[in-house]
């Protein structure tokens, strides 16, 4: 197996305000062509520790990838970090000045002296030109490992990785096709859908399966390498069958799509709308469907009716229910959902009232307190849900709640005798 290891390097990534995403996204790539990545670290802009970092590295990985302080000042530190490394000169690249001297030429400017730096390059490697950018990137091979050294800036870095690498690391792991699947599952949790699921892939040993929570969903990967594509996609789509079957109507999608696409595409195909009401998710709801192109097909309208007033006059909902039931209740959930409906003139209204939270809960209704409503020609529904979370989980799990009481009521629709 081919192994690999990813260093970003950068003082910013240490401090909470900078997250390394270079490295995920590396990760994804690598993964995709057979190397597994087996360490990530992060290193500040220090020169002894960088140095050490790398050393270690390549003594452990096949290939070792660094990221960022390939810029032109003081501070950027991996280019004659990397040489020391390897224990190997800088050599100046003529060509690679002269292609930055016309980069900022192009933009206008003269190119500050400084920039030269950039032009050096470990002895033996080879370059890698930055089409988006200035500093550019190297590849050093020696006794078969790799040292890649690419800039920070993610928009400088993935094309130059995907244009420049990829195919030069492409066949180290040999010839053979990687396929994954993601199922989606919701209304489910965790333990539930593993207990389900387990006997079904224990049995599959060469496929990777890992069960993720996934802020409002669980979502299981499969990943397989295998020498045949269609082989390993018969395999996956027999494994994703089975698990279907398992969860029933708790699986959304066997690939990957989202809540939202997938309730759109189902109304798109029925040829119908939806209408949204809101309270606790604040237009959540109306976000996540207006998120996917082409929506206005089937989203109409979506209102944010936060106070008891607002529900009143927007919605119709009456001043008795609200006085005998609360905000929070099924009765004001479903007079807002047939409210919307009627006024937007959709096939169906889909509300959200709830306590958000941290305040507002009560022994009655504690905060995480959801109600679902929904409505069509037929009548309303609701359902009752307690979110664990804090605000921001309980909005996002009842947007997910509202989006999946959709879905459910569709399917049951669709396979009601209908007189
Ligand atoms: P530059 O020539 O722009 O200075 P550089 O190769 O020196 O490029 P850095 O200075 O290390 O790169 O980083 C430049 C910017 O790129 C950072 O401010 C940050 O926004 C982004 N960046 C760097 N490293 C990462 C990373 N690991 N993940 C995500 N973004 C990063
Ligand atoms: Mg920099």
């Amino acid at each position: 197996m081919i192994t690999s290891e990813i260093i970003a390097v950068g003082s910013e990534l240490l401090t909470p305000e900078k997250t390394d995403t270079n490295s995920l996204w590396l990760t994804e790539k690598l993964n995709e062509i057979g190397i597994e990545v087996m360490l990530k670290t992060i290193v500040g802009d220090d020169e002894p520790r960088l140095l050490e970092t790398i050393k270690d590295a390549l003594k452990r990985s096949d290939v070792v990838i660094t990221t960022g302080g390939l810029g032109p000042t003081e501070d950027d530190l991996t280019r004659q970090v990397s040489a020391k490394a390897v224990g190997r000169e800088l050599v100046f690249h003529k060509d690679l000045e002269d292609d930055m001297r016309e980069r900022f030429r192009r933009m206008g400017r003269e190119m500050p002296e400084i920039n030269r730096r950039q032009a050096y390059i470990i002895e033996g490697a080879d370059a890698l030109p930055n089409a988006n950018g200035s500093a550019p990137g190297l590849i050093f091979e020696e006794n078969g490992k790799f040292l890649i050294v690419l800039p920070g800036p993610p928009r400088e870095l993935k094309p130059m990785f995907t244009d420049l690498v990829l195919p030069r690391l492409k066949n180290l792991a040999g010839d053979f096709v990687v396929k994954r699947r993601i199922i989606g599952v919701s209304g489910m949790g965790e333990s539930a859908i593993d207990e389900l699921v387990a006997p079904i892939y224990t049995e599959y040993k060469d496929v990777r399966t890992s069960v993720l929570f996934n802020k409002t969903q669980v979502e299981i990967h499969l990943y397989l390498k295998a020498e045949n594509g269609d082989d390993a996609e018969a395999v996956l789509e027999e494994m994703t069958a089975r698990m279907a079957e398992a969860l029933g109507i708790a699986v959304f999608t066997t690939n990957g799509e989202t809540m939202e696409e997938v309730v759109g595409q189902m109304l798109l195909e029925r040829g119908q709308t939806v209408s949204t009401a809101e309270s606790c998710t604040g237009g959540l709801v109306g976000r996540r469907f207006t998120e996917v192109a082409g929506s206005s097909a089937y989203y109409m309208e979506g209102a944010i009716t936060y106070s008891n007033e607002a529900k009143m006059r927007t919605l119709g909902v009456s001043a008795d229910t609200l006085d005998a039931h609360g905000a929070v209740s099924s009765q004001t959930a479903e007079e807002m959902a047939a409210g919307i409906r009627e006024r937007a003139g959709t096939n169906y209204g889909i509300s959200t009232t709830g306590i958000a939270g941290p305040d507002g809960g009560s022994d009655e209704k504690p905060v995480g307190t959801v109600y679902i409503g929904y409505a069509d020609a037929n009548g309303t529904r609701s359902i009752r849900l307690n979110l664990p979370g804090d605000r921001y989980l309980v909005r996002w799990r009842a947007s997910q709640a509202a989006l999946d009481y959709l879905r459910r009521q569709m399917l049951k629709e669709g396979g009601r005798d209908k007189v």
